[in-house]
């Protein structure tokens, strides 16, 4: 049945035994402690335990509303008025917009690029989207350049350029928004046309939607037998996304990324929606940006790509970011082409790092390299510090963080700092992490870098969680007390497989093993004699034996009648450590005292088995 409740902020629904709160964004304290029915007090107080302070009157994010309501027994159904390209989401990227606006002097702006991600659910299409969209420009435009995946690229369509993160798959997305960089403007969600909207179509909907970015729906294999353009709209319809054709404000393009057809399309309606969203940059600001991806290759150290966010990169800045800085050296397009500057929305490999920077770390230029570096130096011993006091909790815990961490203790993560005697072996390492599947662990290589492991090396590790993996290499003086004191695990290898079987065994071990139960004797009870206290069973082993504190079940025909351990053995008069098949034994059981004749004691041993990956 549903009931509604006259409050014209909230309305309350039940589906069964479902209670749903109907309410609009922004959601207000207050408004929400009444929505479910508590004192504003107890949600501030609920939200302090997640680490979130807010008042009465200030809004809560939409996902910390959804835990709280959670606890309450409340589901929530968050109206934005049509969809992620609503009103309210527009507003509020406006407000950011304009935030950043006014900090440059408005007479600078320029129209800049749209940035665009593509999600969807695993084979509905993604990377061949991002290649069909490439091959596309790459006919149209100068052919021949070789294309290097970098993380993002840019093409240019009707005379003006897009940027693309070719990184698909949400886990990249996420990873870049926990770390609070929202460096996309539109994401083009894929969904095939035979399979509809799967798990991960609604995960990574909700993701776009969570991060007010411009939606746009691409369905994609319009070529095969049994694609269903209607069905994905009205899934869409469902889903509170309706596309613009049924009167919604999803845009909807029908594409083959097989065949190369409905891209144009694409194309315009992304660029149709960068209009809409009047993106702009000030290229005369100082470069600031976002990494999207790092790695040490060879010949070059550390390469980091990044897309410039503000400003104009140039060959010869000096950045920092994070603990890591760089005097830019050389700056690289997809195609590798030699660039001399980077405009905003561009992505470009940068090239002059000091190590490899966290994909979603912001950078900034500064100065010069001398104060690029002291910043870093900072940071580095901040990072330290950190590692190094007792509680290494950090203090300010953003939300993103905070659900980024409880997410990973859900989905069990093994980090690992690696480290080689030369790049090549890096590469190997890499690739025989990278070819242990599992769907319960995930593997995150943290960095990689060549050379001793380092004392450095154990403070990042304990600050960053991490186990040190050391290939063909030692350990420098001192490291091993160190790592002993903060708790750091450190594997040296000289066999590869070997490494690949230990991390193997390590990302196991993160699960709960099973448990298995070993029989490992039967005794019948013969007859029952009174105690002090209770009574005993005088058994006949029958089979394996009976150790004392050996796990007991009692079983009485089919029935087990109680479980528990086997407190008191007996052989005559004595205590007995063990009593084997053929003996007879007196056997109490901990707080039991029913025995019957012809009552069955199994005994069991539990064994922890390694959980399989
Ligand atoms: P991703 O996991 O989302 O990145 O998906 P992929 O791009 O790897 O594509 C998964 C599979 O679908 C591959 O075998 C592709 O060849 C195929 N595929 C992708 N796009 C199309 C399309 O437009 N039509 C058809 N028939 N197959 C496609």
């Amino acid at each position: 049945g549903v009931q509604t409740c006259a409050l014209p902020i909230f309305s309350v629904t039940t589906e069964g035994d479902i209670k749903i709160i109907h309410l609009k964004p922004p959601i207000v304290v207050r408004d929400f402690a009444t929505a479910l029915g508590l004192k504003p007090f107890k949600v501030i107080s609920e939200m302090m335990e997640m680490g979130i302070f807010a008042s009465m009157t200030q809004s809560i994010d939409e996902t910390v509303a959804s835990k709280i309501a959670e606890k309450h027994g409340f589901l929530l159904d968050i109206k934005h008025r049509g969809d992620a390209t609503t009103q309210q989401a527009q507003k509020e990227k406006d407000k950011d917009k304009a935030k950043a606006a006014a900090e440059d002097e408005s007479k600078f702006l320029v129209p800049r690029p749209p940035v665009v991600c593509i999600l969807g659910h695993v084979d509905h299409g993604k990377t061949s989207l991002l290649d069909a969209i490439r091959k596309a420009n790459v006919a149209a435009g100068e052919a021949g350049g070789i294309t290097q995946h970098i993380g993002a690229y840019q093409i240019e369509f009707n005379s003006r350029k897009i940027t693309f993160l070719d990184t698909p798959g949400h886990a990249a997305f996420q990873k870049m928004r926990a770390r609070g960089a929202s460096v996309t403007d539109i994401a083009v969600l894929v969904v095939a046309a035979d399979d509809g909207f799967m798990p991960q179509t609604d995960e990574a909907l909700k993701h776009a939607q969570d991060a007010k970015v411009t939606l746009l729906v691409a369905v994609n294999k319009m070529d095969v037998k049994g694609a269903n353009l209607d069905q994905v709209k009205a899934q869409m319809q469902q889903r509170n996304i309706p596309p613009v054709d049924w009167g919604g404000e999803v845009e909807v393009v029908p594409v083959s990324a097989l065949k190369g057809t409905g891209i144009p399309e694409l194309l315009e309606m992304i660029q149709l929606q960068a209009d809409v969203l009047e993106l702009k940059a000030n290229p005369k600001a100082p470069a600031s940006g976002v990494v999207i991806e790092s790695q040490i290759d060879v010949g070059r150290g550390p390469v980091a790509t990044v897309i410039v966010q503000r400003g104009t990169l140039k060959v010869g800045d000096a950045i920092v970011c994070g603990p890591h800085w760089a005097k830019v050296r050389a700056l690289f397009d997809d195609q590798g082409n030699n660039l001399k500057e980077a405009l905003p929305a561009t992505p470009v490999r940068v090239i002059g790092w000091s190590g490899t920077p966290d994909s979603g770390a912001q950078f900034k230029a500064v100065k010069n390299a001398r104060e690029a570096e002291g910043l870093a130096e900072e940071e580095q011993q901040k990072q330290r510090k950190a590692a190094t006091s007792a509680d290494a909790a950090p203090k300010e815990v953003s939300v993103e963080t905070l659900f980024a961490n409880i997410a990973a203790t859900q989905q069990k993560t093994l980090k690992v700092i690696i480290k080689t005697d030369v790049f090549g072996s890096s590469e190997a390492v890499r690739n025989v992490l990278e070819g242990i599947k599992s769907t319960k662990v995930s593997l995150e290589i943290v960095s990689t870098d060549v050379g001793l492991v380092t004392k450095n090396d154990v403070l990042m590790a304990s600050a960053a969680g991490t186990l040190i993996l050391g290939f063909n290499t030692k350990l420098e003086n001192g490291v091993t007390p160190l790592a002993k004191h903060h708790g750091v695990r450190i594997e040296t290898f000289s066999i590869i497989y070997e490494l690949g079987d230990k991390v193997r065994e390590m990302m196991a071990d993160l699960l709960e093993p099973d448990i298995k139960e070993i029989k490992t004797g039967a005794a019948e009870v013969r007859a029952t004699f009174p105690l002090a206290k209770g009574f005993v069973a005088g058994c006949l082993v029958t089979e394996g034996k009976v150790n004392r504190n050996a796990t007991a079940r009692l079983r009485r025909g089919r029935e087990i009648v109680h479980e528990g351990k086997v407190a008191t053995l007996k052989r005559f008069k004595d205590d007995a450590n063990e009593v084997r098949a053929g003996l007879e034994c007196g056997i109490k059981l901990d707080d039991f005292n029913g025995y019957q004749v012809g009552d069955v004691i199994e005994c069991f041993e539990i064994q922890k088995v390694r959980a399989a990956l």
